[in-house]
């Protein structure tokens, strides 16, 4: 007899009842001003799963996949570690939700919209190059037409609650837009979209020592496109249900075989990673609540853990990150400081040492105590868990056809072991 299916490796962190504050950023270009916050948290990321991240080129063929590298050597992308912890921050800080813009979606390889799609529907696979774990990782069924009040271009609006649309203009900015950096939306296509330069940097992480590499198969293409199944992404009012994130596992190599019975199924091996890896982040003039929300999106708490790379509803990717050391740059008087770059390393003498720990907690209680932040928050807290007692698999291509089924919705197929039959 088969044995129930266990829950969908992802879910949604549900929207605050109350939309994002937005508000002007600093405008300090060009000093470190003494009444905020500037220096840098030296971080340690230790993998709890292997962790692989795709080199560019070889995307295509190359089997095994090898880790990402720059100069010959094993490192995580800058790119890849700002991604992750962004996404943490815009739940904890409540900002907007960023949605790829038509343009760039329509740059994917793999598929193109159909014309349903122009008018408010959904993507559908049309030529059936990309699977079901890509074409999840791109969160992709999100109608990019706007709703008659909403902006005149391309920001989710249809399916976003309407606070949360994305930010448009560099003078009134979400919490991680002002603080992460964004690029301004034009309605011309053709005009020269504006970038605004967060105010965090991330260095890439290099290898700490003692790591190793562990070659890996998981299931890349699982048989034919699964239907888009609606219930799963939506609530009744078509709005989406939320930010998605991935359940760590009890045991990823247990999660991979439940896959080994799938037909025409497509597997790749990857060279992941496990170990430790180090990297700096540098901020400049941050207000007291975004090195707040900073640290604490980066430490997490004790039983919680980022997920990071390829693989991730497999159970890859699930890392830690503690920071080892934090500094401030202290001013001898009230008068901004000069600085020639931001990316030159300022001497010794001007930090401090800070407590990571008391900014950390500091992060954790702006949100709790944020009216009307608890869902969000008890959701996070459930799929971030670590270490988790279960594993997660998607539905089977036979469930989704199911016509049955077509009505459940993703919390009833969460809580309630019948319908994953
Ligand atoms: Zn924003």
């Amino acid at each position: 007899m088969a044995k129930t299916p266990p829950p969908n490796p992802y879910d949604f962190v549900p929207f605050e009842p109350n939309p994002p504050q937005r508000h002007c950023p600093p405008q300090t270009q060009g000093t470190f001003d003494p009444n905020l916050y500037t220096g840098e948290l030296v971080c340690l990321l230790e993998t709890e799963t292997p962790l692989f991240i795709h080199l560019k080129q070889e995307r295509g063929n190359r089997i095994p996949r090898r880790f990402y590298q720059r100069g010959g050597r094993i490192v995580i992308p800058a790119t890849s570690l700002k991604g992750m912890v962004r996404s943490v921050a815009e739940v904890v800080s409540n900002s907007c939700l960023r949605i790829a813009s038509l343009k760039e979606s329509d740059r994917q390889p793999g598929y193109e919209m159909s014309n349903s799609y122009k008018q408010g529907h959904f993507k559908t696979y049309k030529r059936w190059k990309i699977s079901w774990p890509q074409f999840e990782a791109m969160h992709a069924p999100i109608p990019l037409v706007p709703e008659e009040d909403g902006p005149p271009y391309p920001t989710g609006s249809g399916v976003v609650p309407k606070g949360f649309w994305m930010c448009q203009t560099k003078n009134n900015l979400c919490p991680c837009c002002a603080l992460f950096g964004m690029t301004e939306r034009v309605e011309d296509e053709e005009a020269k979209a504006a970038p605004l330069a967060g105010r965090v940097r991330f260095t890439e992480a290099r290898q700490a020592g003692n790591n190793k590499e562990v070659k890996i198969s998981i299931p890349h293409r699982i048989g034919p496109p699964h239907p888009y199944h609606r219930p799963f992404y939506f609530d009744d009012n078509n709005k989406l249900l939320g930010r998605k994130f991935y359940y760590h596992h009890a045991d990823y190599t247990n999660t991979i075989k439940q896959y080994e019975d799938v037909k025409h199924k497509d597997w790749i091996t990857v060279q992941a990673q496990e170990g430790k890896f180090v990297f700096t982040v540098r901020f400049h003039n941050l207000r007291e609540e975004e090195l707040a929300v900073l640290v604490y999106s980066l430490m997490l708490e004790d039983d919680l853990r980022h997920h990071l790379g390829y693989g991730k509803p497999f159970g890859l990717g699930t890392v830690k990150i503690s920071i080892t050391e934090m500094r401030l740059m202290h001013f001898d008087d009230k008068k901004p400081s000069r600085y020639l770059d931001y990316d030159d390393q300022p001497s010794p003498s001007i930090w401090d040492t800070a407590n990571a720990t008391k900014w950390q907690d500091k992060g954790m209680r702006l949100w709790t105590e944020r009216p009307g932040a608890g869902a969000a928050y008890n959701k996070f807290k459930e799929i971030l868990k670590y270490p988790q007692t279960q594993n997660f698999r998607y539905p089977t291509f036979q469930w989704f056809r199911d016509p049955t089924k077509k009505n459940i919705t993703l919390a009833q197929y969460q809580s309630n072991p019948s319908v994953r039959k």
